[in-house]
């Protein structure tokens, strides 16, 4: 069994059932299969094969899901990007993929009207139409560039209904998902349809999805994490993708209501927006039963004050790229631990070690490792950082964490974040959560600046909430009465927002930069 095959299965038992709504309009499992059989064999027809290489330029549009099960179902590798990634990233993935099609939305035309030539590798340019303008576009484009570019509703329509998926392996690789790691360029984690298959079914089982719900799909799909919670795990039970072009507090709250949502997955940077919308009220999330928290570390303090304010009950997981993604996730009852990502999802194994790979005491820091049918193959074309990555059969996180003794496990924070202040460990996400407890600071971010005595001091950058007014004195007046003195910033730099990607992570990176200028 495999996500294609799945799929299928619900178009026929259940064909009227609505697959994904987007923009106002129910698509069915019958009519989601029926484009994504045409749209399979209209890419055969350019030639793309089974083990061929198609990159997605896409966001949160039907596009996006039909590309990703036609490639899937002939048995190509899809590799998603985000397509608001500079020029310069763009291309690096294009190149390092070997891609043989892509496919971009309309707005990225002038760019592979520029770039067409530049990339050996890629044999077809396919553009999805998101505005009016776009079939004249093309139609006005020159006859060899016509030869390349295509349109992907002409396409569409000259596909055939019912193709038979190719037979694949549980062991080909079906995605390929850039991630920056933890350092140098970003690398390509193959994940295998195994590996996919088995992680959005154990989410599914695990957080109980049935052919009922109504997920909201407002987290970018071409990240990991919506990928697997938000796309495959409802679209493998029969459930239905509430799919929602960008993310914005108004538009979440109006779409919860008139689809009568039943789960909400975000970032925490998403739960916080939606705590800080001034019309929110607590009915607006009256119809959700599940609401999920992954992508980086909620705060337990906005945890706590968004239960309360929507009376809801949010349940954290942890999981990245490599891992398909989650290996980690609280249970949906009171055993939930704010703070904590929760216990071994079913058949994944989470342990914490130190520098030697030796596993450490319950409640001492290490760096987590992970087992299981998640894990993905390797990088591609990497095997030198494949091999450092996974060691014995483990994938090495680059997350430091603690194990309790009940099996709970607790991010500390990344590796490569800790600050190291005089000889003692600081790591960044205690400082913030205190920051972020403070009810006039809505956003914290602390990191590592050089210092000549010590090597390096703790810079925090916070954003104050509007109509507030604290001090630097102020701030640091409550750090010090609640953290060990060398942990307690030495700079305080105030934002009006925090540098994020689109996945709502803060970038440390870009913060360090800001901090030496
Ligand atoms: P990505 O591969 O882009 O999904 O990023 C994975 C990284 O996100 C992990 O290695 C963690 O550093 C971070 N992450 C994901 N979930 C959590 C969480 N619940 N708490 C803390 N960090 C998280």
């Amino acid at each position: 069994m495999n996500l294609v095959s799945k799929v299928r299965e619900t178009a026929v038992t259940q064909p009227n059932k609505a697959a994904y709504h987007f923009m106002g309009k129910d698509t069915s499992y019958a009519e989601f299969d029926q484009s994504v059989s045409m749209f399979a064999s209209a890419l055969q027809d350019l030639g793309v094969e089974k083990g061929d290489h198609v990159a997605f330029l896409l966001g949160n549009t039907p596009h996006f899901l039909i590309s990703l099960y036609a490639t899937m179902r002939i048995g190509a590798t899809a590799i998603p990007v985000n397509p608001i990634y500079t020029p310069d990233e763009i291309s690096y993935i294009i190149h390092n993929s070997d891609a043989k099609a892509v496919i971009a939305l309309d707005l990225l035309l002038p760019l592979v009207e520029q770039a067409a030539g530049a990339f050996p590798s890629v044999e077809h340019y396919i553009i999805c139409e998101t505005v009016p303008e776009t079939p004249a576009k093309l139609a006005a484009l020159p006859e060899d560039l016509k030869q390349k570019v295509h349109s992907f509703s002409g396409l569409i329509a000259t596909g055939k209904p019912n193709v038979e998926p190719v037979d694949v392996d549980g062991n080909e690789t079906a995605i390929i998902l850039y991630t920056s790691g933890t350092t140098g360029q970003p690398k390509g984690a193959m994940l295998t349809h195994t590996n996919i298959y088995s992680n959005a079914r154990d989410i599914a089982d695990y957080l109980g999805f049935s052919a009922d719900d109504r997920v909201v799909a407002t987290l970018p799909v071409f990240h990991v994490f919506a990928l697997s919670v938000v796309v495959n795990a409802p679209l493998l039970t029969g459930a239905t993708v509430l799919l929602q072009p960008r993310f914005s507090p108004a538009e979440v709250f109006k779409l919860v209501k008139e689809q009568k949502a039943t789960v909400f997955a975000g970032v925490p940077t998403m739960y916080n927006f939606l705590y800080q919308y001034p019309d929110g009220k607590t009915e607006d999330f009256e119809s959700v039963r599940l609401s999920i928290s992954g992508g980086s570390s909620l705060p337990v303090s906005l945890l706590h004050d968004f239960e309360e304010k929507f009376d809801v009950r949010i349940s954290e997981g942890y999981g990245l790229s490599e891992a398909s993604p989650v290996t980690c996730f609280n249970p949906l009852d009171r055993d939930r631990i704010p703070g904590s990502i929760g216990t071994d999802i079913v058949n994944v194994e989470n342990k914490v070690v130190n520098e030697l790979g030796e596993d450490v005491k319950d409640g001492e820091v290490g760096e987590l490792v992970v087992r299981g049918p998640n894990v993905m193959k390797g990088y591609y074309k990497m095997p030198e950082e494949t091999e450092a990555t996974i060691r014995n059969g483990w994938l090495y996180t680059g997350d430091m964490a603690r194990r309790d003794e009940n099996g709970y496990f607790y991010i500390v924070d990344r590796k490569k974040d800790l600050i190291i202040v005089g000889g003692y460990n600081v790591y960044p996400r205690e400082v913030e959560e205190v920051l972020f407890a403070h009810r006039d600071i809505i956003e914290a971010a602390v990191v590592g600046v050089p210092d000549p005595d010590l090597g390096e001091e703790v810079l925090a950058f916070v954003v104050l909430k509007e109509g507030t007014s604290l001090t630097k004195a102020e701030v640091l007046t409550y750090c010090a009465a609640r953290l060990a003195k060398y942990k307690i910033p030495k700079h305080i730099h105030f934002l009006d927002e925090l540098p994020k990607n689109t996945t709502g992570k803060i970038l440390k990176r870009s913060l360090k930069d800001l901090a030496t200028i």
